[in-house]
């Protein structure tokens, strides 16, 4: 056995492996997206458990105010199509634009009107807490929330569960 075999059995199954996902950044819409609410989808790259940190796609068809939130941990957002903002700042990130989100920051994501769709890939630390307009604690979303969804989602479109192990660490 390799150092890296003997690694990955100490820890369980393939706690440790790489990842290779050929095509991860094809935006044209398909089954992989997983429902998250009206006009909200995303496709998950990276659901990494043991770190508590995931990496997917997010695609917005819906315009308006999407939800306010507050993190717990860093965010990376990459925007590859569309465009989108915060109602606290200034910006309006488009496709090339990279936003980092530090922890405790609390911000209202909309999404203008426009032909496309918005598509931005984020790395996403911790969780986050969907609050409502009095500031009050109304869900969460993390890792093991996106796990979730997305096995009942590839449960539901008859994929196969190694389509999951494949991306889960
Ligand atoms: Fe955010």
């Amino acid at each position: 056995l390799t150092e890296r075999e003997l690694l990955d059995a100490q820890l369980g199954p393939n706690p440790a492996a790489h990842i290779f996902l050929s095509g991860a950044i094809d935006l044209s819409f398909g089954q992989d997206w997983v429902p998250q609410s009206l006009g909200v989808w995303f496709r998950p790259l990276l659901l990494h458990l043991g770190a508590g940190y995931y990496v997917n796609l997010l695609r917005v068809r819906k315009a308006g105010v999407l939800s306010r939130h507050r993190h717990s941990g860093p965010v990376h957002a990459i925007t590859l199509r569309g465009r989108w903002h915060y109602l606290e700042n200034d910006w309006v990130a488009r496709a090339g634009d990279y936003v980092f989100e530090p922890p405790g920051e609390t911000h209202t994501l909309v999404v203008d009107e426009t032909d496309e769709d918005a598509i931005i890939l984020f790395h996403v630390t911790g969780g986050y807490t969907y609050l409502d307009e009095e500031g009050r604690s109304i869900g969460v979303e993390d890792v093991f929330t996106k796990l979730a969804a997305t096995r009942a989602h590839y449960a539901a479109s008859g994929r196969s569960p190694n389509d999951i192990e494949q991306i889960l660490r």
